[in-house]
């Protein structure tokens, strides 16, 4: 990124800053451009692990100070900056306080494809589970049913477990391969949540 667009003092954004006061020029306080990037933007490591908490705090301060109420005098640029700002910092804090989104969108700056899970990539150890709840359902075997959906409920609380382990391994490492992994993860709870869903009888 070049200069303050207003005075030309160097640039806010290193990757590294933390506080709101890395959205305003350091020379003239004008409001910089926002970075488009989630984390940049929230001043947080681009990393899988996110302390809700300062994620919180961090968010409340900026809504402070972005908001287009406050820009409402300055000049055009300004005021566009502001409104720039204020959506990604919305969209920005859905994304990455959500472990699931946080993770997707992760993978998609890593230029992975995350698209909608298809039916031709059944996890293979769940085509029997499939299978199964298929059956129960056309049977109407109500009780079945519900072994169905307690038994997918505790795979998504494993798959989630593992999804922390895999997250705090991809931060000590940022190892693609383990983002691969994540992938499969993502797809298989994608999967899970469905299964839940048709057994809930929501589909
Ligand atoms: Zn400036």
């Amino acid at each position: 990124m070049s200069g303050c667009w207003n005075c030309g003092a160097p640039p806010a954004f290193t990757g590294r800053d933390t506080g709101e006061e890395a959205h305003f020029c350091a020379g003239c306080g004008s409001l910089q451009p926002p970075p488009s990037n989630y984390f940049d933007f929230f001043g947080l490591e681009r990393k899988l692990g996110v302390d809700a908490g300062a994620l919180d705090l961090r968010f409340y301060a900026l809504s402070r100070r972005l908001h287009p109420d406050l820009f409402f005098r300055r000049g055009e640029r300004e005021r566009q900056y502001s409104l720039d700002s204020t959506a990604i910092l919305n969209d920005a804090y859905r994304t990455l306080k959500d472990p699931v989104k946080r993770a997707e969108y992760l993978l998609k700056e890593n230029g992975f494809d995350v698209g909608e899970q298809k039916s031709a990539n059944v996890p293979p150890e769940l085509l029997e589970e499939v299978f199964e709840l298929n059956m129960a359902l056309e049977e109407s075997a109500k009780e079945e049913v519900a072994a169905a959906l307690s038994k997918f409920r505790s795979m998504l609380g494993e798959s989630d477990a593992e999804m922390a382990r895999q997250f705090e391994r991809y931060d000590r490492s940022f190892d693609r391969g383990v983002l691969v992994e994540i992938r499969g993860l993502l797809n298989r709870r994608k999967y899970i949540r469905n299964l839940i869903e048709t057994a809930n009888g929501t589909r």
